[in-house]
């Protein structure tokens, strides 16, 4: 569903530069939950990145559904964006839009018909717990609420791929696996392939089939959860 082939990023900080990617091969099959851990700085958020193009690669290729992206339109690109939803570590809502107003934003931008707009926010807030919420603003959520804000938000152009940069690293444990075991549901029910980055540990060993360590640009381990962590 998602191949990177002998992806690099390198960023230029002035006259510093930083090779973020260092030649990342990677498959992610279709309906996984594929996560990548690693240090802060290992890369995560750039390969996360590569997958909607909110970061260019330097080099390499990414398809997706055997689509060469990198090679994509402007249009073409914005049709690609709408099947990738992303979620957030602090989760990018808009303050001074309601919860509703948040969850619509992308099907605003893309045009969809208002009567559309209000069946499908609804039943996204209905999905998340949060039909009650519709009217209120962030700022009256719970960090945990604002994920779920989030997640609506992620999946409202129907996304097949949703990617997840550090979604749980702000929120306290228990809430933390609730907004896991809702990764989860969506995965399992919607066949949504997800695609998640963590510095944690203990997410990928509570929601991930696959996984692939990172260090300093390059994966070093990848294959099942069970494999790469039951290695001596
Ligand atoms: P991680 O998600 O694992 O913390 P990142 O992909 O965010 O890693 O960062 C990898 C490296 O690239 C780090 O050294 C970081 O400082 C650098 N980096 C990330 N984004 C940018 C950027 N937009 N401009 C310059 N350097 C960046
Ligand atoms: P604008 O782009 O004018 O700021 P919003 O982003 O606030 O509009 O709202 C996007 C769409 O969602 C609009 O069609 C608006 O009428 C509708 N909407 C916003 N909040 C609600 C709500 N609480 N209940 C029903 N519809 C709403």
């Amino acid at each position: 569903m998602i191949t990177f082939e002998n992806v690099t990023k390198t960023y230029h900080n002035g006259k510093q530069i930083v090779h973020a990617l260092n030649g990342i091969d990677l498959t992610i099959e279709r309906g996984e939950i594929f996560g990548v851990v690693g240090f802060s700085g290992a890369g995560k958020s750039s390969l996360l990145r590569c997958v909607n193009l909110l970061e260019r690669p330097t080099t390499g290729r990414v398809l997706v559904e055997g689509q060469d992206i990198t090679q994509f339109s402007k249009a073409e690109l914005r049709q690609h964006r709408r099947r990738v939803g992303m979620v957030f570590q602090h989760f990018n809502l808009l303050n001074s839009k309601t919860v509703f107003a948040n969850v619509a934003e992308p099907l605003v931008i893309a045009k969809v018909p208002n009567a559309e707009i209000r069946k499908r926010v609804m039943e996204l807030l209905e999905f998340v717990g949060l039909a009650d919420k519709a009217n209120h603003y962030p700022d009256q959520l719970s960090g945990g609420q604002k994920q779920r804000v989030g997640i609506a938000r992620a999946l409202a152009t129907r996304p097949s791929i949703l990617l997840c940069d550090e979604a749980t690293s702000a929120l306290d444990p228990q809430t933390t696996s609730a907004i896991l075991s809702l990764l989860k549901t969506i995965n399992r029910e919607y066949r949504i392939t997800i695609l998640l980055v963590t510095h944690e540990m203990s997410v990928i060993r509570e929601i991930c089939d696959k996984v692939a360590v990172m260090e300093r640009g390059k994966v070093i381990e990848s294959g099942s959860v069970f494999d790469v962590f039951s290695n001596p």
